[in-house]
């Protein structure tokens, strides 16, 4: 694309830095750490059953995987839970809880297993420790996009395979969000080819980790709150968590002034909403249609909400003295090689995968069959003119 292009949309003061920055190589790959499998059984909270009081009144509570200072990704939880309450008159009131408040970020999934609480937002991925198919739930390296994800979700077999993995945990999913393609996080230093990856200590969501592993990097699973400490205190070299507008308010920049794309792992990651399946059981029609459309309306709440955000965000940032740098095509083929030798391997040892990976991969490669040519060329289009 032309690069005056992209400066004249950036404007202000971090079109110099941009400018060098998208100078580089078109393409974009960048590796990523990993993320190991997510452990720490919640934190037992009280039990909290379903509480039905007078009048069909029900009181559920949520945990999130999130801080609160997110208004995106921990926003879409109260989105979702003031949509249920002026849908149901007031009568179903979710009380929506940050990271820690219940139970650690990596613990809902235990938490709504149990019956501790009925409901948790997360990033299934975290938990692919359990299973490889949860990330099939939120993103794999080389995957679908936002877009995609949410066809193969609601008009394909995703959602319908997702929930048949998800009934050996007693959970039924909705999907909570998206983030769209992702940034490739921040680095202390500059990657300048595959031999940049060795060794390279990363905070990674999920995963991700998996491929990094095979790249010689050494990935981290660290919640959005503790990421900061981490990259400050050199304990990692480098992380990501999504994207300008969540990177800004973490801090990022101020502590690691690389900045790549694209997140070659997080094309259209999902979020997801977990139900127990008892606390499912128990809902009226009425009541499972009003979590079902409050579930579809903060996913695209979301995705619309990053979208609005991330342009001024970036922005500001390269304005700060953030660089921008691209992944080199090398970082790039060589993390696509190891991402699908890597599906084939989970296939051979993981019937649930084998399934539900087949389908997806056929989807993918139908989506971007058709992608390819008016979506794509509209806006390559469009992103090289003067707006
Ligand atoms: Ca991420």
């Amino acid at each position: 694309m032309d690069r005056r292009l992209i400066i004249r949309g950036v404007g202000i003061a971090g079109a110099a830095a941009l400018v060098a920055a998208c100078g580089k190589k078109e393409e974009a790959a960048a590796p990523a750490p990993a993320a190991p499998a997510p452990a720490a059984p919640p934190a037992a909270a009280p039990a909290a059953p379903a509480v039905v009081t007078g009048g069909g009144a029900i009181r559920w509570r949520l945990a999130s995987s999130f801080p609160k200072s997110l208004d995106t990704i921990f926003g879409a939880s109260e989105v979702f839970a003031k949509q249920v309450k002026a849908m149901s008159g007031g009568k179903f009131d979710i009380s929506v809880h940050a990271a820690g408040e219940l139970m650690p970020a990596f613990g809902v999934v235990d938490g709504v297993q149990q019956g501790t609480i009925e409901i948790c937002h997360t990033a299934p991925y975290y938990f692919f420790g359990k299973n490889e198919c949860f990330a099939l739930g939120t993103a794999i390296p080389f995957g679908l996009n936002s877009r995609q994800m949410t066809a193969w979700m609601y008009e394909g077999n995703g959602l319908k395979l997702m929930r048949e993995f998800y009934s050996k945990f007693d959970m039924i999913s909705f999907p909570g969000g998206n983030t769209g393609a992702q940034m490739g996080g921040w680095y202390r230093k500059e990657i300048k080819s595959i031999k940049d990856m060795k060794g390279l200590k990363m905070r990674i969501g999920g995963f991700a980790g998996k491929v990094l592993e095979r790249l010689g990097s050494v990935p981290q699973n660290i919640p959005a709150g503790e990421i900061y400490q981490a990259l400050e205190k050199g304990t990692i070299d480098a992380a990501e968590w999504v994207g300008p507008y969540d990177d800004q308010k973490l801090g990022f920049n101020k502590v690691a002034p690389y900045y790549y794309y694209p997140g070659w792992w997080e094309g259209g990651p999902q979020l997801d909403f977990y139900i127990n399946q008892k606390a499912w059981d128990t809902l009226s029609a009425e009541n499972k249609a009003i979590i079902e459309s409050a579930t579809a309306h903060a996913h695209v709440v979301m995705q619309a909400r990053y979208d609005a955000l991330n342009p001024t965000a970036l922005k500001q940032l390269v304005g700060a003295g953030t660089k921008l740098r691209s992944f080199s095509p090398d970082v790039l083929s060589a993390a696509f090689k190891e991402s699908m030798a890597l599906y084939s391997e989970i296939g051979t040892t993981n019937p649930d995968w084998k399934k539900i990976y087949g389908d997806y991969a056929k989807f993918r490669a139908d989506q971007n069959l058709w992608f390819r040519f008016t979506e794509a060329t509209f806006d390559r289009f469009m992103q090289s003119q003067k707006l």
